[in-house]
């Protein structure tokens, strides 16, 4: 039977047999890369088979770099029902007379911290709790901080978060619940991001290795599966909002994998990302290289932005991962899409009147982004369209109180 799985470094195809052996390099590379893939000793003709934990990504178990199930850590996520929506559907027919199917991921069900974080965090505490590592820590502006704050609590295991000086009180009062250590910095967020390197190398702890970081690919690339287990097929179109970009880089590994393995006929979705035009730096270098034609190294042509967004889960400022997400995002036939972030109070109304729920704003501009790209024509119609979002409005008082106050 051999082992389980194995991590392959991106760069340079060095080979670590476990996590174990990948925390204990300094979770690297020798080579000094960050990215490594998991490649799994298991049989894909059994990928829906589900045993155990079917009411979470641990449905699919044995694709997923973790040795023993009694270290899973889950309440409960990645397996969320995805829902149609007729009414973006009817939209779609009447304003723009384009015939589409639009599915929504309902990652505000998660029910770890009702995010999509929570699924690379019950993989991370459940890794953790596997390998030994007692203690990790991270930079976060919201999300994640929440996510691994519980999932880490329930693993026993202590975590560290750094948070920038305008944390919202809401997800600082949730970390302390769980009785984690939170660190708010004098500075911003790239300020927490330092303090929590140096925290990790001073300290000897685990950090997250941001949207590369194998636990959150391995993690989130499950998505691929439920949207074949859930839709029957891949979607033609994948719309998310975007800070980072482990969507779409888990998105891409998933696919690949399934090329290779279970059908070779499968085909990346067309990739349609989204920011807000309070933090719009990918959205900008894409327009860039596209009206020059992407002229030779357009991928590694961006520069940073000062974010000014209420949104703080969506402020990286600094596209670090835009080299690697926009080639896919162009090879796709996608696009980057901007929309407004005044307008959304009155989109989440229109939703809301649809729903009954009121999104988180990072949700937000995943939605807004379907409705700016059937107005630039980038649907077409047959599409079926999947909308991976983010977050419930649990942590976004303000973002709620702005939709129950607007009247269209
Ligand atoms: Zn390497
Ligand atoms: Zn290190």
């Amino acid at each position: 039977m051999g082992q389980k799985y194995k991590l392959i470094c991106t760069a340079c195809g060095a080979v670590y047999d476990s996590f174990a052996e990948w925390f204990a390099n300094d979770q690297k590379c020798n080579c000094g890369c960050q990215r490594a893939e998991a490649e799994y000793n298991a049989d894909y003709s059994k990928l829906f088979d589900c045993k155990e934990h079917c009411d979470s990504l641990f449905r699919y178990f044995d694709f997923l770099p973790l040795n023993n199930s009694e270290n899973i850590v889950s309440c409960g996520e990645g397996a969320e029902p995805i829902e149609e929506w007729a009414f973006f559907e009817k939209y779609a027919k009447d304003k723009h007379n384009i015939d589409c199917k639009v599915y929504v991921v309902r990652n505000d069900h998660n029910n770890g911290s009702g995010t999509f974080k929570d699924i690379a965090a019950a993989l991370g505490a459940s890794l953790f709790k596997e390998n030994g590592g007692k203690r990790f820590c991270l930079a976060s502006t919201g999300n994640a901080a929440t996510a691994f704050s519980r999932y880490c609590a329930l693993a026993g295991i202590t975590f560290d978060v750094f948070m920038p000086c305008d944390v919202c009180p809401e997800t600082a009062d949730t970390i302390r619940s769980h009785g984690q250590n939170i660190h708010i910095s004098e500075g911003g967020y790239g300020a927490a991001k330092q303090e929590a390197a140096d925290f990790h190398k001073n300290e000897k702890v685990l950090i997250s290795a941001g949207n590369i970081d194998p636990i959150r690919v391995e993690a989130k690339r499950t998505m691929v599966f439920e949207f074949l287990r859930q839709l029957g097929k891949m979607p033609d179109v994948f719309f998310q909002a975007v800070a980072g970009g482990t969507g779409p880089i888990a998105l891409d590994k998933g696919v690949r994998e399934l090329q290779k393995y279970y059908d070779a006929s499968l085909r990346m979705p067309k990739l349609i990302l989204v920011q807000q035009d309070s933090c719009d730096p990918m959205v900008q270098a894409w327009e860039r290289a596209s009206s020059e034609d992407f002229p030779n190294g357009w991928e590694k042509d961006f520069l940073s932005v000062v974010p000014h967004p209420r949104i703080s889960i969506l402020t990286a400022g600094t596209p670090g991962m835009y080299p690697v997400v926009a080639p896919m995002v162009k090879k796709s036939n996608g696009s980057f899409v901007r929309v407004k972030e005044n307008e959304l109070p009155s989109i989440g109304k229109w939703i809301n009147d649809n729903t009954g729920t009121i999104f988180g704003p990072a949700s937000m501009v995943c939605f807004a982004g379907f409705i700016k790209a059937l107005e630039e024509g980038k649907i077409n119609n047959g599409e079926t369209i999947l909308l991976n979002i983010g977050e419930a409005v649990d942590r976004a008082k303000w973002f709620e109180k702005e939709v129950e106050d607007c009247h269209e």
